[in-house]
């Protein structure tokens, strides 16, 4: 074996931890600064990835996050750091669990990939951010990758996310997180960041981060709540901006670390086209229609309309809690629109999809009534199509009246509409983020330089 002699190593992790989010980004942040640590010879070829999938899978943890590393290392490092790795993700979940006296949800996917991350691997990272991956399509990929791939801790439902993770390459509009971990003797404490400098934060460096605060509600958005391993968590588009916003915050409690993370956060990836035939449950999507009828309210202010495209119908709702309700609520029978989401089954209804972005893109401008009788002025009534009208007052009949075109008073325009911001969650891009779409950077600088 030459000195020279590297190998490239995708390392995806997902499902590292138990009811909390933030978890599998914190083991992963423990690997990769304890393999920087002991290796002066691996090299980061990338951020760590935090990369989200599809958020309607219903057995998935909360967040949906999957993390990946890639590496280069050298070939005879390759044993001990495979078993590092092992090692520290055994440990992780083992701590965990015994905390939380319960197994409750944790099914470790681990997989060591190497070389090149092949057409097959990016497909998957595609099927998990919108639809619903069988183990059969998951076993599928793995013999495709023909030897190129290991997973050591089994075949487990965590591994199409692990997989998947390392597959999100070349992503046409990333963003960055630079989430800071907490000292375990202080998970059960109040999270101590100063809230007024939260707030000067948001002001200087606004225009290349996002969702730091919610000024409608008098709440920081970076900081999570309960116990878990994340003190906070910076999003933005610049991972130089993020790390000064970051110093400029005051941090009253004593940390562990943080990284920054190149994510598919606040880009809309799972936003993909779909027509009305291609709809089913656990599927994520735009779909263009034309608005049926008239918008239901249901129970709690939450709105349903329902959408045709030839054939095909889609019923969709919008939450209150988004603000997109009231959108909804002012179509009309006729509208165009492009509706975006997720798609869940409700029984009763079939599938709905769940809206996240609403684009009107045409609204109907008149209704017709029927003409007035010219004796009475009353409305007449159609003897048929193309047999006149009659009058159910006075008995007038005509043929020759054209129906009347009211003009509509619309209370909706033409536009994009998307969720307020504390309804923002992982991958729908947040309104600021509009127009700042842009290619990852291919590595401004050295990684190590964003991992603490
Ligand atoms: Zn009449």
């Amino acid at each position: 074996m030459s000195v020279n002699d590297y190998t490239t190593v995708h390392i995806g992790l997902d499902d590292v931890d138990t009811q909390f989010s933030g978890c599998t980004t914190h083991v992963t942040y423990r690997i990769l600064k304890n393999i920087l640590n002991k290796h002066s010879k691996v090299t980061p070829l990338d951020f760590p990835n935090l990369i989200r999938l599809n958020p309607t899978i219903p057995f998935k943890t909360r967040g949906n996050a999957a993390l990946a590393l890639r590496l280069k290392v050298p070939t005879e490092l390759l044993d001990s750091l495979k078993k590092d790795v092992v090692n520290e993700v055994l440990k992780y979940v083992s701590t965990r669990v015994n905390e939380d006296l319960t197994s409750y949800g944790v099914d470790p996917g681990l997989a060591f990939v190497y070389g090149e991350v092949s057409e097959p691997l990016r497909k998957l990272y595609l099927k998990a951010l919108t639809d619903y991956v069988h183990m059969d399509y998951l076993v599928n990929v793995i013999n495709e990758l023909n030897g190129r791939v290991e997973t050591p801790l089994g075949l487990k439902r965590g591994l199409v996310g692990a997989l998947a993770a390392v597959g999100a390459v070349n992503l046409p509009d990333c963003t960055y997180e630079l989430i800071v971990y907490r000292h375990p003797s202080n998970y059960l404490k109040e999270r101590c960041v100063d809230v007024e400098s939260i707030k000067a934060m948001d002001e200087e460096f606004k225009h290349v981060t996002f969702l730091n605060y919610d000024y409608s509600k008098d709440k920081p958005l970076i900081t999570p709540s309960g116990s878990n391993p994340v003190l906070l968590g910076i999003r933005g588009e610049d991972p130089k901006a993020l790390l000064k916003a970051f110093k400029s915050l005051k941090i009253c409690e004593e940390i562990e670390g943080w990284a920054v993370f190149k994510t598919n956060q606040g880009t809309n990836a799972h936003h993909v086209r779909r027509s009305l035939d291609d709809v089913r449950p656990y599927q994520t999507g735009c779909f263009e229609g034309v608005v049926l009828g008239r918008p239901s309210t249901l129970r709690g202010g939450d709105v349903m309309i329902k959408i045709v495209d030839g054939v095909s119908t889609l019923n969709a709702v919008a939450f209150k809690e988004t603000g997109l309700n009231k959108v909804l609520q002012a179509l009309m029978d006729g509208d165009r629109v492009e509706v975006c989401g997720g798609v869940k089954f409700w029984t009763g209804f079939g599938p709905v999809l769940h809206v996240d972005k609403v684009s009107v893109l045409d609204v109907v401008g008149v209704k017709y009534l029927n003409p007035k009788c010219p004796k009475c002025g009353h409305r007449m009534k159609s003897l048929g199509r193309g047999k006149g009208w009659r009058c159910p007052k006075c008995g007038f009949k005509a043929s020759n009246l054209a129906r009347d075109e009211i003009a509509l008073e619309r209370k909706v325009s033409l536009g994009v509409y998307v969720p307020v911001d504390r309804a923002v969650k992982h991958l729908i891009m947040p309104e600021v983020r509009y127009g700042r779409w842009r290619a990852c950077l291919d590595l401004p600088m050295e990684v190590t330089e964003f991992i603490r």
